[in-house]
């Protein structure tokens, strides 16, 4: 045969024997290159690796109550955010899966639109709000991205668009569009992109209100065109829809002073803020009675609030909170580091004095459970230096005192 004189080919590539190594089939005449069968087998694992996503998200097994449960081994505390959180994530997944999964005549006939639930988290930094949205998306098995609304502006000006939020999502489901829209973002300090002032502004607000616009779209769900590489969009560039529509969008922000139009809104409502309202015996966390008329003063939108419809808020942490978050959670600090020297043989004890100190002293930066790290890395530094083997190693409250203020002259 003509083929055949040509010398053997990949019946893939076309490319002939004596460029590539073939393989043949022991079945039938047919052959293919190493480089063919090396192309097939990453595509075939791209391919496997979405389905097995996909699949394990079109039949979620959890309860809202599993989901807060499986929140309450990583988080501590938080309890009112974590239900929250749990019963929206929950209706999320839900409707997506009456939407995606059911026959298509079915899902044409459903008798109610249930619309889309974004949340909207807030809540004094370092509380948890991050881990929550990312623990959440763990046990879902779902794509996670963290976006900052500070750094995005309204189409057209100096910044990043908005479409880059959902390119962080695509490159963590590596550019499977699929799975990424059925992901979560969490979009931190939306706080920051309030209207500068109540009423609507004259002159236009590039970095506040034009930005909420901007995400508005992404919220209520639409397809979003994401430059592959980021940065602005150039005509020439090709891009990558991504459709919206089923992504979970978390909102989260400190929204300081927030409290204070709470407050003035409360005291207006003199009956109903002595009864149902914060008691002047507890210090209370004023944001947990947020409205979105509150939200509004503050300057978001009605139409980005419309898109928020849930709305948790977090707790300051106190100080025993900080100690708990210290020991507890299944990736506790304590239990890092403990693990860490452990590798090298290493027995590292804190006394709960020791840890009290810490938690006090993280308490005094005012940046929640953030400061816990920084405060660790200090007391531990020389034996994280040293190393010093086949050791037991115990902190008092002294020692780590001592170390504390240390850090506090240094500082
Ligand atoms: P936020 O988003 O509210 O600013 P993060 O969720 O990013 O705060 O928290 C920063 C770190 O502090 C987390 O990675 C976690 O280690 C710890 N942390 C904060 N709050 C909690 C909490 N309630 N329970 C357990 N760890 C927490």
């Amino acid at each position: 045969m003509a083929r055949e004189a040509e010398g053997p080919k990949c019946d893939f590539c076309g490319r002939p024997g004596t460029q590539v190594p073939l393989v043949e089939s022991p079945l039938r005449p047919v052959r293919i290159c190493l480089d063919c069968v090396q192309h097939i087998h990453e595509a075939a694992q791209k391919e496997l690796r979405r389905s097995r996503r996909l699949r394990g998200w079109q039949m979620p097994k959890t309860s809202p109550a599993e989901i807060k449960a499986h929140l309450d081994a990583y988080i501590v505390g938080q309890e009112s955010a974590k239900r929250k959180i749990a019963i929206a994530v929950y209706n999320h997944y839900r409707r997506i899966d009456a939407l995606l999964n059911a026959p298509k005549e079915a899902s044409e006939k459903l008798p109610v639109r249930v619309e889309k639930s974004n949340v909207l988290l807030i809540g004094p930094t370092g509380t948890g709000k991050t881990l929550m949205a990312r623990t959440v998306a763990e046990l879902l098995q779902v794509p996670f991205a963290i976006a900052d609304a500070t750094t995005l502006t309204e189409a057209g000006y100096v910044g990043e668009d908005v479409e880059n939020v959902l390119l962080r999502l695509l490159q963590v489901a590596e550019y499977d569009v699929e799975s990424a829209q059925i992901g979560i973002v969490y979009i931190d300090e939306v706080d920051k992109i309030a209207r500068r002032s109540e009423s609507p502004s004259l002159t236009r607000d590039v970095g506040g209100e034009g930005v909420q616009q901007a995400l508005l779209k992404l919220l209520e769900g639409t397809v979003a065109n994401v430059p592959p590489k980021g940065g602005r969009k150039h005509p020439e560039q090709s891009f990558i829809p991504v459709n919206t529509e089923h992504i979970l969008f978390i909102c989260g922000g400190a929204f300081e002073g927030l409290d204070r139009i709470i407050a003035r809104r409360l005291s207006r409502q003199t009956v109903g803020f002595r009864r149902g309202g914060p008691q002047s015996d507890s210090p209370e966390n004023l944001y947990a009675y947020v409205l979105p008329e509150d939200l509004r003063r503050f300057g978001l939108i009605p139409e980005f609030i419309g898109r928020l419809p849930v709305i948790a808020v977090t707790e300051p942490l106190t100080e025993e909170a900080l100690l708990q978050i210290l020991t507890e959670p299944r990736n506790a600090l304590l239990k890092q580091y403990q693990q860490l020297l452990a590798w090298d043989g290493i027995e590292l004890h804190f006394t709960e004095g020791a840890l009290r100190a810490i938690a006090q002293s993280a308490l005094g930066l005012g940046t929640g459970a953030r400061g816990l790290r920084a405060l660790m890395e200090r007391v531990l530094e020389e034996v994280l230096y040293t190393r010093p083997a086949g050791q037991k190693i115990e902190f008092t409250e002294a020692e780590v005192r001592v170390r504390l203020d240390l850090l506090r002259m240094a500082s």
